[in-house]
């Protein structure tokens, strides 16, 4: 399914990712490491079987599809979470992840969090807060890798619990006030989309702005009311405004509003191909990829989940769309730009990986 080896040229361009959770990057050998070190039990005896667990491709939605038998990819996400239990487990997650960033030329990322699925837990929020926040400090440091966070909502609580969570972790945000800590400078939602529209949330949307936040609407591909949920993300959220950016949001091919809207209001998408390919046909996918494209909707590419998605990468994902969507080298740059443009990276920062892709391109000549 992955197999594709990853062109000199797709290993060489300067990445920015916009579409990763970080707790989907939390290898098998981190999570071993972690379960032993916290006395965590794991259902596997040895470090073999926790490896071949991931070798599944997991259930998409037993709520719409039915159950096929394999845990569901948020059962799986979910139970490797749960090895995460002190500031120094979340900061060596983010620090792995920024060195493995930074080995496939990621120059900068806004990866998505969340409190909620540890608070409830038990874990204080502030570890999780205060690892990554020591991570984004040292892994620009030392990877050279800058990273802003999201953090998410899990749209499968409730908005109050949410709105509670939001309010703990506003210390740690970039705010507009200038007082908070940095951490993070925009909301998105994740978790399980069923049956749980964005505008579920829009008092949380609405009050990330009115702090200086910037909005990102995650819309799961396939999943049921998918059609719906894009449309509220660029016509209904945020006071009718729209979302700045779509995660995801491959069903806007499927309703002919959607692909004006998404134009006209310049919301970008942060595809992640290889998470559909698990599911879609070859012939499928990327040909949807090559009309979003076609019809110069903005998109970026990203890897999602990589860990629990068979270990596609970014740079695996770049390369799946150079390779079956027969885009040339000067699209992949665009792509490239497009993340720069679509990012809320600093104007330093941007100018900087502009001038890098400039410097490639222009070698490639
Ligand atoms: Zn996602």
């Amino acid at each position: 399914m992955n197999g594709l080896e990853i062109d000199p040229f797709i290993a060489a361009l300067p990445k920015v990712e916009l579409h990763v959770h970080i707790e989907g990057t939390l290898t098998p050998a981190l999570r071993w490491k972690l379960a032993h070190r916290n006395n965590i039990p794991l259902p596997y005896k040895t470090y073999e079987e926790l490896l071949d667990s991931y070798k599944v491709t997991y259930n998409h939605r037993r709520e719409v599809n039915g159950d096929n038998g394999a845990p569901t990819f948020l059962e799986a996400y979910f139970a490797g979470c749960q090895v995460l239990c002190t500031e120094e487990d979340f900061y060596e997650l983010a620090m792995e992840y920024l060195e493995k960033a930074q080995s496939m030329n990621v120059r900068y990322t806004e990866p998505f969090f969340d409190t909620q699925a540890h608070t409830r837990r038990g874990i204080p929020a502030e570890a999780v807060l205060n690892g990554y926040l020591r991570a984004q400090r040292d892994g620009a440091v030392k990877y050279r890798v800058r990273s802003n966070w999201i953090f998410c909502f899990l749209r499968d609580e409730s908005l109050e619990d949410g709105l509670e969570a939001y309010r703990a972790a506003l210390p740690w945000a970039r705010t507009s006030d200038g007082q908070g800590k940095g951490l993070f400078h925009a909301v998105g939602l994740a978790s399980n989309e069923y049956n749980r529209p964005p505008m579920l949330f829009e008092e949380a949307f609405l009050l990330a702005k009115k702090d200086g936040l910037h909005v990102t609407m995650h819309c799961d591909v396939d999943q049921k009311d998918a059609v719906d949920h894009v449309h509220e993300s660029i016509f209904q959220v945020c006071a009718g405004k729209g979302a700045q950016r779509i995660d995801h949001g491959l069903n806007a091919l499927d309703r002919e509003d959607l692909i004006p809207g998404l134009k006209s209001r310049g919301i970008g998408l942060t595809l992640c191909p290889h998470a559909y390919h698990r599911r879609q046909a070859t012939e499928t996918l990327f040909p949807k990829i090559r009309k979003l494209w076609d019809e110069g909707v903005k998109f970026c590419i990203n890897s999602d989940d990589p860990t629990y998605m068979h270990n596609v990468w970014i740079d695996g994902n770049m390369m799946k769309a150079y390779h079956f969507c027969g885009f040339s080298k000067a699209d992949m740059a665009t792509i490239v730009k497009n993340a720069v443009e679509m990012s809320w990276a600093d104007e330093e920062t941007k100018g900087e990986i502009l001038a890098e892709l400039k410097g490639l391109v222009e070698a490639e000549k």
